[in-house]
Parts: C-alpha cells; structure tokens; sequence
C-alpha cells in the first residue's frame, strides 16, 4: 500500500525542527481525536495517519532511516496499537493523556418521573428532556488550549520534584500535571465540560408503583477530569416513578379496589351496575337480594404484577338516604320494614335470651 508522506500528513517542511513537530502533532491529534469526531470514519483514519506519521517522525532515529528510505521506509510493517498511540499522545502532550488514579466519576442524577395509574398499566414509551453536564467537545475535557501547552519548566514535564526516585512528590510548581497550563477553552471556560440539554427516551415497563426506580446508564454527568482525558465514569441517571392517586382506584399490589356508592333499591332489586375500569367502563350484574358490601371480583382487569394480571375488585356499598319526604316515610319505608330480614331476625332472638 502506498504509504502518505508523513512530513504531508503533519503539514511541515521537511526541515521541520522538533517542537515545530510535536506542534503539529499536538494540533491534528487533538483535531481528528475519536473523542471530537464521534462516528465520523475519515477523522478516524487522519488520526490514525497522524500518529503513524508522528510515531516515526517523532522519533529521532526512525526519522533518519525515514529520510534515507522514504517511501520505501518500514517499520514493522503494522500501524501503531491503540497502546502506543495513548504512549505517543501521552509523551507529547506531557502528562495530557497520562493514565493516573482514577478521577471521581460523574455524579448521578436523579429525575422524577409523575405518571397516572393509567400509564402505570401499559409499557410506557417517555421522552425525557434532560439537562445534563457533559465533557466539553471543544477541549476535550482538558480546559485549555492543549496544543499550546508548554512543559513545566520546574520538573521539566514530569510532574514529580525531586531526584530521588523513592521521594519523589508531585511538583509543586504545576502541581504534578507536568504542564504549564495554555489559554482557557472558550467553550466551557475552562470548566471541562457545560450543561447540555439532551432527550432521552425511556422505556417504563407495566406495572410500575411510586417509588420504582430506573436506571439509565452513564446519561448522568460526565466527569470532570483533574487532569488530561482520562476522566472518571461518567455517572448514571436514576428515573423516580411516581404514580399518581387516583379518584376511584386504590392499589393492593397488582389489584384494584373500587368502591361503587348504591342504593337500597339497587341492591334489593336488582340491577345492572356502569363500574370504571382502567380501560373504559364495563357494566355488572346485580342479583336481586344483594347484600351492601358486597364484592364484584373482575378477573385480569388489575395491573401487571409478577405473577400475571392482578384483578379489579369492585365493592358496593349502600348510601342511606337522609332526604326522605313525609310520604316516603309514610309508605315506602313501612313497605321495606314490613319486608324478611332473616338475619336480622336471628339476631334479634340472640339478643331477646340475653336479656
Ligand atoms: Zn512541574
Ligand atoms: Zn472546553
């Protein structure tokens, strides 16, 4: 395969000197870095030229045989690993891309989520608009202007003061980043990353109840690093579900309870009953002679619970007039009393031998 001119891929002449280089280097790795340009396959391939070309380039010996070979220059023969890309960008950035402890993670976030019980029932598509601090795109998270960077000049770029290996501390003068830090990022303002609005769909499954919890994984808040790239993770976003009370249902686990209001004539009569359900309403029988407090079980009209469908359980419950005319006093109520009430009966008898 043909191979680029390298001092090309780096735009520099090829008396170029070594800081003009790293320079170079330093401006199109952190232009066509994967971090920058998510996605996009050509930035990919540019970044990938450009650590190659910095890889030999950057290299003193390999230049030479380079300038002596040119095209007819190999290496290897194979493309730098990712590991030495993160070593080249690491060197020439001093202490940039450096792999220390991990930075603190993001934090999570938290968003509460009020639906109605309606929703409750069904899987629930949302959209969640969400505000977010995410990695400035601009600066990559560094802050600054990273490929003006000058190396610390106290510690000479590494970051650590002091000569004897075992006692080395971090330089007091950069505090151990290796750098003097560049101009402040326009973008974040030197903040490494800035709120973002983001939508985000979430998928609440059936059957949720206030208090249940999702979790959308790393949409919470990047970090922001202390130093270089290497950022902590990026934190999660936990949906709180609340569901709404509503007029007529309560909730008992996956059932449904609804109480009807009635009166004495339905019951004794008969009748058939318009009673809600979650989807619309329904009508049920009821027989004649019917007891008040009585329960009406609706198999499956419940919620989704762990062991299927829970049941809508309508209970009906007898209101007492308190308007009653002169007349309805007269005749309708001596009607009623005169009916059986055989319950009442056996009940009156107890009572009779008690006293
Ligand atoms: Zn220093
Ligand atoms: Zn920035």
């Amino acid at each position: 395969m043909a191979r680029r001119d390298y001092y090309e891929v780096l735009g520099v002449k090829k008396n170029a000197g070594p800081d003009e280089l790293k320079k170079a280097f330093r401006t199109l790795a952190l232009k066509y870095h994967p971090d920058r340009n998510e996605g996009d396959t050509d930035a990919e391939a540019r970044f990938r030229e450009v650590a190659e070309a910095w890889d030999v380039l950057g290299d003193p010996e390999k230049r030479v045989r380079y300038d002596r070979l040119g095209p007819l220059y190999t290496d290897s023969g194979r493309p730098p690993s990712p590991d030495q890309v993160n070593d080249m960008l690491r060197e020439a950035f001093g202490g940039l891309f450096r792999r220390r402890r991990a930075d603190a993670p993001g934090e999570d976030l938290t968003y509460t989520l009020t639906i109605t019980l309606e929703e409750a029932a069904k899987t629930l598509d949302r959209t969640l608009v969400v505000q977010r601090q995410v990695r400035c795109t601009r600066c990559l998270g560094t802050g600054d202007h990273a490929e003006n960077r000058m190396p610390c000049a106290s510690c000479g770029g590494s970051g650590k003061s002091g000569t004897r290996r075992l006692f080395r501390t971090e330089c007091p003068v950069c505090d151990g980043k290796g750098y003097k830090p560049a101009a402040k990022c326009e973008k974040c303002n030197g903040e490494k990353r800035g709120p973002m609005e983001e939508s985000l769909r979430v998928k609440v499954p059936a059957g949720v109840a206030t208090g249940s919890k999702l979790r959308l994984k790393q949409k919470g808040n990047d970090a922001a690093p202390v130093v270089g790239t290497t950022a902590g993770a990026t934190g999660d976003l936990y949906v709180l579900v609340q569901v709404q009370e509503h007029a007529l249902f309560r909730r008992r686990g996956p059932d449904l309870l609804c109480e009807v209001p009635v009166t004495l004539a339905e019951l004794a009569l008969g009748a058939d009953l318009v009673v809600p359900t979650l989807d619309g309403n329904t009508t049920i029988r009821v027989p004649p002679g019917t007891p008040s407090g009585k329960s009406f079980r609706l198999a499956g009209r419940g919620l989704p619970g762990d062991t299927g469908k829970g049941d809508l359980h309508v209970k009906l419950d007898v209101e007492t007039p308190t308007d009653l005319g002169v007349e309805a006093k007269a005749g309708l109520l001596a009607a009623l009393a005169a009916a059986s009430h055989p319950r009442r009966a056996e009940y009156q008898s107890v009572m009779k031998v008690r006293r």
